[in-house]
């Protein structure tokens, strides 16, 4: 929490404390509310959050009076807005012997390739056996960079030769953690975005080979805080051709928009259930809206 705080502290854009500042003026007039949706919209928060979110504060704040303490008020309509009572715990185990296995899906940049070897990483600490597959096989970097996380992370890395099918390297990685028994097989996919049609035969592929063998348990959407409209339009794309389950946030060490949180569960109606905060290994974190919103409020 220590780090989140400090991270998003100087990173948000005072979102937090700009929407505190507002409403704690003396009189909050209709020129103030306007500031205040101003500034939840320029956080990419989205239009209707925004315009849920003012009307609520309005409400208690005309209920409670002038003893209501702001910050509190403020706290609170954030945390419901942030929770939207998701479910965020992460499905990395499988049932019946087989392991648990994780999609991880994205465009090109935004983090994947990092995300899948973070993740390795917190399931290897907490004493699971862990598989990677590298169908990420359109860029060679891709495949070794996976290849440099497994053996930082020490678990095995199942990868094909460059440019060979990613869904023949992904059904070849969950041989290989069916056949060694492991809890958990990544599989870090490629990113191509050019046209749906195409991203839809290539993530479906892969899905469908790697189910003969073991239910998909996840499928992580890794998006770049960063990118805000532009990062909305994409997961809107890979949400339409594949069913993502979890979101991560990556670079929210780097944005000032800190809403994209509740505009793209809102969205896709799936919660975000990590957060990247560096390029660091240990800088992926689980998502918790309190420790987020206190991280805003500062
Ligand atoms: P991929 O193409 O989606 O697999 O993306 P990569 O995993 O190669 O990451 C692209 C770049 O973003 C790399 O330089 C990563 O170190 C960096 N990166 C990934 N996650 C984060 C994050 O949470 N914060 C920051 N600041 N950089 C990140």
């Amino acid at each position: 929490l220590q780090r989140l705080r400090q991270r998003l502290a100087g990173s948000q854009g005072g979102l937090g404390k700009g929407l505190l500042a507002l409403l704690s003026r003396d009189r909050l007039d209709e020129d103030t509310w306007e500031s205040i949706e101003d500034t939840l919209l320029a956080a990419d928060v989205g239009v209707k959050p925004t315009q849920e979110l003012v009307e609520q504060l309005r409400t208690r704040l005309r209920v409670e009076g002038a003893g209501a303490d702001v910050r509190s008020v403020l706290r609170e309509e954030l945390v419901t807005l942030v929770d939207a009572g998701m479910d965020r715990r992460l499905q990395v185990s499988g049932a019946d012997g087989a392991p648990g296995v994780v999609l991880v899906v994205g465009v090109n940049g935004a983090g994947k390739t990092t995300t899948v070897g973070k993740i390795a990483r917190i399931l290897v600490a907490e004493d699971r056996a862990v598989t990677l597959g590298a169908a990420d096989t359109f860029r060679a970097a891709a495949v070794d960079q996976l290849a440099t996380w497994g053996e930082r992370v020490g678990v095995d890395v199942v990868r094909g030769a460059e440019g060979s099918d990613p869904a023949s390297v992904a059904f070849e990685a969950v041989r290989t953690g069916v056949e060694q028994g492991v809890d958990t097989v990544i599989v870090d996919t490629a990113g191509r975005l050019q046209n749906k049609a195409g991203l839809m035969d290539e993530l479906g592929k892969v899905k469908r080979v790697v189910e003969k063998q073991a239910p998909v348990t996840e499928v992580l959407l890794v998006l770049d805080a960063t990118t805000g409209q532009n990062g909305m339009i994409q997961a809107r794309v890979f949400s339409e051709v594949v069913d993502v389950t979890g979101i991560v946030l990556t670079k929210l060490d780097g944005s000032a928009k800190g809403g994209i949180v509740v505009a793209v569960q809102r969205e896709l109606g799936v919660p975000v259930k990590l957060v990247g905060l560096g390029e660091g290994p240990d800088d992926l974190a689980p998502f918790t809206p309190e420790a987020f919103v206190d991280a805003l409020l500062g």
